[in-house]
């Protein structure tokens, strides 16, 4: 398939630039480790990119020629994973660094669906090997513990100077064999504001409908990595620029096709929202963010229910249930978000009827037993910050949120949680966003 293999080419630190200090100590630690016992220790994907475009790599992929359990046996605290390919993780406190033993075999090897999709790929190869199955040339470029060297066989080197997304081999080919990487070529170009070959970006629209067939557990994981990197908005925009989005979320990308600009006011706020709390590095929770890309869908299925004379807290359930039975068919969001998005999206009716014509600066004590009852509530913050947004784009009345908001001032920007001043002290402080709902729901959804 690929015979006219190229020689590859070897950059040197004083070119390249990388020096061990920018390298995260535990990826060090365990590069170091694999070379003492005689193993082959690369650091590979984004590490070395992100390092040559000055941008701080998120993770630090290690690729060696020892074998998992040989890489296990090493560590302490390292343990074998994998569904299509065995990794093993090296855990160190929050860190993990992910090793990969070098991918090869023929062809033959490799099992694939009649769509030419990989199904398993536990061959183990040689540098020269790997190298072929990885996506883009820019995510090829293997920095060698021993020399210090940056080896590239496919002028990913390049790539990277030209800020180009070339996938290696035939486009078509490989996107067949992962449909993934259209969206990890959205991605990319998202994050690294790289532009796609003509090639590259040529062979996608042909194979997108292979996206079908994907997990929707895997693109709910491909979903966070677009949405929550810190470059949701720019990802967003690209994903529809290239007719990707439906495959993520159907139902709203035909929205978007009919309003776009009315639909997509709301998502650019919570995506560049929470693309500043990324980069402010405050925590983000996922549930917040689908709440907000799916609001639109919510608002328009509770619209029909309302039209059909259903009381409004039941028309806005049967909503929530319809679109998240929907959503998790395609991108798998686990219980605990869609939950806690259920409880985001059932505090705007109330927040916005006791909020709407208040005056500032009525003390708290004189405030009514319902608007005390809401401001109790675990999620009161977070559905007021949903709240705010909503207003943001002239869906909610400002004095609204600004009602609500003297009783629960913004969390500043250290990301410390600002403590309500205004509560008396058997008010449960209303925090960031814990992991689960504290609040045991009213009624069990069907699905999600
Ligand atoms: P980031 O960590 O910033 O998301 P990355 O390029 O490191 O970007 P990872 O998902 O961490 O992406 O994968 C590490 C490397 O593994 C990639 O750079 C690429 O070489 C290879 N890789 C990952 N996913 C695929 C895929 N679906 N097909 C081929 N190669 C892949
Ligand atoms: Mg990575």
């Amino acid at each position: 398939m690929y015979s006219d293999r190229p020689e590859p080419v070897h950059i040197s630190a004083a070119e390249h630039g990388i020096t061990p200090e920018r390298i995260s100590h535990h990826a060090l630690t365990v590069l170091q480790r694999l070379h003492e016992q005689g193993y082959g220790a690369y650091l590979v994907g984004g590490a070395v990119r992100d390092a040559l475009v000055g941008q701080v790599p998120k993770d630090f992929d290690v690729v060696t020629d020892a074998r998992p359990e040989q890489v296990r046996a090493l560590f302490r605290h390292a343990r074998i994973i994998g569904r299509r390919f065995r990794i093993v993780h090296v855990i160190f406190g929050h860190e993990v660094i992910e090793v990969t033993t070098f991918r090869g075999g023929d062809d033959e090897a490799v099992r694939r669906s009649d769509q030419g999709r990989i199904l398993r790929d536990n061959v183990f190869g040689t540098l020269e090997e790997d190298v072929w199955r990885r996506d883009f040339a820019c995510n090829a470029l293997y920095y060698d513990f021993a020399t210090e060297e940056i080896i590239d066989f496919v002028q990913g080197w390049q790539d990277v100077a030209a800020g180009r997304l070339r996938l290696i081999g035939n486009p078509q080919t490989r996107y067949q064999e992962d449909p993934v990487r259209m969206l990890r070529a959205a991605r990319f170009a998202a994050k690294l504001k790289f532009s796609l070959t003509e090639e590259t970006a040529a062979a996608i629209y042909p194979a997108r409908h292979l996206l079908k067939d994907i997990a929707p557990a895997r693109l709910f994981d491909e979903s966070i990595k677009l949405f929550q990197g810190g470059y949701g908005w720019a990802a967003f925009e690209q994903l529809r620029a290239m007719d990707l989005f439906g495959f993520l979320f159907g139902g709203l990308d035909e929205l978007l096709n009919r309003d776009y600009d009315r639909i997509a006011a709301l998502i650019e706020q919570v995506l560049r929202g929470t693309d500043e709390r990324v980069a402010a590095q405050l925590p983000v929770n996922p549930a917040f963010l689908f709440a907000g890309l799916l609001w639109a869908d919510l608002s328009r299925r509770r619209e029909f229910w309302l039209h059909q004379r259903v009381d409004s807290e039941t028309a806005l359930a049967v909503a929530a249930d319809e679109v998240i039975s929907a959503a998790v068919r395609q991108v798998a969001i686990p219980r605990r978000l869609t939950d806690l998005m259920r409880v985001l999206w059932s505090l705007q009716p109330s927040l916005e009827k006791l909020g709407q014509g208040m005056a500032q600066g009525v003390p708290l004590a004189q405030l009514s037993s319902d608007h005390k009852h809401l401001l109790a509530h675990a999620w009161f913050r977070a559905g007021l910050d949903f709240l705010c947004l909503r207003s943001a784009v002239g869906e909610v009345a400002e004095a609204t949120c600004a009602f609500w908001r003297q009783y629960a001032p913004a969390r500043d920007a250290q990301g410390g949680e600002a403590i309500p001043t205004h509560l008396p002290e058997d008010f449960a402080p209303h925090g960031g966003l814990p992991d689960r709902p504290r609040r045991a729901r009213q009624r069990r959804p069907r699905r999600g």
